[in-house]
């Protein structure tokens, strides 16, 4: 992260940090030390880095700043899903979430935590059921405020991390290069060492990107939010479907199962009236089976302010029950924390709320 002209030390991967390293004329098992300190250790100050010669951290202070970002909310217990609110150095407010069960369809073991992590500030993209997209379009988050979500939630609940899904506020690949930069630090040995098996991409389908990311040679795992089998049923609730519209986003999904070893999985949000049909269900399979993905069912949250609802827990059974006729390995969410509000950026909305109506 850039603060005052300086590039945050923890957004530089391995190689970037020993190539400064070289150029400060000092060997390259510094860059080894550094990382120890930043992801193993976590200081939060260059010159905590003890086993560095005084004057190297003090070229370093000079040369990158170290962020950190502000816990300043927290909800839900212990074995619950519980959100955090985070304040960055300019001002914004974002959350993570963070799931004690894992999402089984995602293939994880289920007795593992999952942080659910934001990529950006708003969203730009709009979707008419959302509540990150209301506020509109910030910034991008950087790799380092990424990076930072599961250092601190880690710090705070003392607990470790298992998995890491991208589907926090924000749209993950509109903001690719810092994304795939936090990736890589989350992923790596030297890092935080999160297998990429353990982490979960969320799209709501930008198809040029996801064509990218099939050729990135990470195995990362990645969710598309299709919400609606048809462009008619898309078109009203997600606006990205004007520029990528259902046969656009599924040629580029083909594109990534010809590279990846992972299956895709489909999110599909159930909106009362909306997308929860048969015949949406029995097209929701027919695009499931084309793509060998899984579909993961979503009772929808309400927002407060939008109109929609989530269908009666027959029909959501109903719609389950037409994707596994036709052989598709489906779920339905009895989800987690529908009580604190959990769908993203709901916290955060609220928090916001509450700011200006003086509550906090
Ligand atoms: N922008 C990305 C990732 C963040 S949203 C995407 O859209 O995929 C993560 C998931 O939460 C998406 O599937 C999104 O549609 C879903 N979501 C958003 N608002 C929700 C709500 N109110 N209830 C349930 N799921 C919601
Ligand atoms: Fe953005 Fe995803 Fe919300 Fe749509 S669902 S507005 S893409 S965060």
């Amino acid at each position: 992260m850039k603060s005052v002209g300086k590039t945050d030390i923890k957004s530089l991967v391995f190689g970037e940090l020993q190539e400064q390293l070289r150029k400060l004329g000092e060997p390259s098992y510094r860059a080894g030390q550094i990382t120890d300190w930043l992801y193993k250790k976590r200081v939060d100050a260059i010159d905590e880095m003890i086993n560095l010669p005084r004057p190297l951290r003090q070229r370093l202070s000079e040369t990158f700043s170290l962020g950190k970002i502000d816990l300043i909310r927290v909800l839900g217990a212990r074995d619950t899903t519980r959100k955090f609110l985070f304040r960055l150095t300019d001002g914004n407010l974002i959350e993570s979430v963070l799931i004690p069960a894992s999402l089984a369809l995602y293939g994880m073991r289920s007795d593992r935590r999952t942080i659910c992590v934001s990529t950006q500030v708003g969203c730009a993209y709009g979707c008419k059921f959302c509540a990150s997209g209301l506020e509109g379009f910030s910034r991008n988050l950087t790799s380092n405020e990424i990076v930072d979500q599961l250092i601190a939630v880690e710090r705070e609940t003392g607990e470790k991390i298992d998995n890491v899904v991208f589907m926090g506020m924000g749209e993950p690949l509109a903001n690719l290069e810092n994304v795939l930069r936090a990736i890589r630090i989350i992923n790596a040995e030297w890092g935080l060492g999160i297998g990429a098996r353990h982490i979960t991409v969320s799209t709501s389908g930008l198809a040029p990107q996801i064509r990218i990311l099939a050729e990135e040679p990470l195995q990362i795992r990645l969710a598309v939010s299709l919400h609606g089998a048809t462009d008619e049923v898309r078109n009203r609730i997600m606006p990205v479907n004007r520029r990528y519209n259902i046969e656009t986003l599924l040629s580029a999904c083909d594109y990534y199962k010809a590279h990846k070893k992972q299956r895709l999985t489909f999110e599909y949000i159930l909106i009362a009236d909306v997308n929860d049909s048969d015949e949406q269900a029995r097209l929701l399979s027919h695009h499931a089976h084309r793509l060998s993905a899984k579909v993961n069912l979503i009772p929808y949250n309400s927002v407060a302010g939008l109109p929609w609802v989530r269908p009666s827990k027959d029909r959501q059974e109903k719609f389950l029950a037409v994707l596994q006729a036709g052989g598709i390995p489906a779920t339905l969410r009895r989800e987690k924390g529908h009580d604190i509000d959990a769908a993203c950026g709901q916290l955060r909305l609220q928090t916001k709320r509450e700011f200006c109506s003086g509550a906090l």
